[in-house]
């Protein structure tokens, strides 16, 4: 029997291999555009973009800021500009087409998937998520995508952990264990709404964080700790 049997995954870098995405998507977006492609591009961009939802976490930005100033730096690095509202949709819909799971993902899955009841919460736009979610070999294993720009309240918010096992019937948040890569918004959020929390740390960065239950390197490693 396994100890839990309520599982929420983060989506992006937890499930999906967004870094992967975010690459092949800018490439088919520039090229669509029949835009360059300076050396230095995708760290550039990654960078920026992480800083910018960074901001979008802090309530610095909205989500409409984030993809005009993330249209708006792009263009200056590679020196050529667009129509800000097209390219940014182009570069979602490639988003959406990205369907890479990290390592580990299908089997782990697949391997909890008769034991478990499990859903998704991401703070991702829902232009992206819900038509790559729609195509994804992984979507019958689980019994809710609550997708954070739809509800109008993003982890770290309680209120997202709370309507998630609303939906999913869930009773108790001490039995319900969350899976994600953000410290901040997976990991603190699950454990100040009382649930367990393990952190997938991704990076295999070295940290003194201590507030998650169970730490994870591989995706994998998840089978050990349920
Ligand atoms: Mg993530």
């Amino acid at each position: 029997m396994f100890k839990y049997q309520q599982i929420i995954f983060d989506a992006d870098n937890t499930l999906f291999d967004f870094d992967q995405a975010e690459a092949a998507a800018l490439v088919a977006t520039l090229a669509h555009f029949k835009m360059p492609r300076p050396p230095g591009l995708i760290d550039f961009y990654r960078q920026m973009n992480v800083g910018l939802w960074q901001q979008l976490e802090a309530r610095t930005i909205n989500i409409e800021q984030l993809k005009q100033r993330r249209a708006e730096q792009l263009f200056d690095f590679v020196g050529q500009q667009a129509d800000i509202k097209t390219f940014s949709l182009h570069y979602l819909d490639e988003l959406a087409k990205q369907q890479i799971l990290l390592p580990g993902v299908a089997d782990t899955l697949a391997h909890l998937t008769p034991h478990c009841e499990m859903a998704i919460i991401t703070n991702g736009l829902a232009r992206v998520q819900k038509p790559r979610f729609a195509n994804s070999s992984i979507q019958d294993h689980f019994g809710a995508l609550v997708i954070s720009e739809e509800l109008g309240v993003a982890k770290p918010n309680p209120e997202i952990f709370a309507h998630t096992c609303d939906l999913m019937g869930w009773e108790d948040p001490a039995k319900v264990l969350m899976v994600g890569d953000n410290y901040t918004c997976d990991v603190q959020g699950a454990v100040d709404f009382g649930m367990r929390s393990c952190w997938f740390n991704l990076r295999q960065i070295k940290h003194n964080h201590s507030d998650h239950h169970y730490e994870i390197k591989q995706f994998d490693q998840l089978l050990t700790h349920i």
